[in-house]
């Protein structure tokens, strides 16, 4: 497992930085999407990501999505 981050680091893969630790802070099931708003970081998962979507990107500075390792993953 801490392999492949080292690997990751080193070859500039496809950056993910959202983990199994991070929670969405709707319902408490893993994060695949970072917004942050007035500086401080929101996290949700792919269902509460896209139903907040509209409203989130019209007020956060950044938006960070990993819901493609869904698929990835699947
Ligand atoms: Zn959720």
């Amino acid at each position: 497992m801490t392999t492949l981050t080292a690997h990751n680091e080193t070859t500039g893969a496809p950056f993910y930085r959202l983990t199994a630790a991070d929670r969405c802070d709707s319902c408490g099931a893993q994060a695949y999407i970072a917004a942050e708003v007035n500086g401080s970081e929101l996290l949700f998962c792919a269902h509460h990501g896209r139903k907040y979507e509209e409203k989130l990107r019209a007020v956060a500075t950044s938006w960070h999505d990993e819901t493609a390792r869904l698929n990835d993953e699947a």
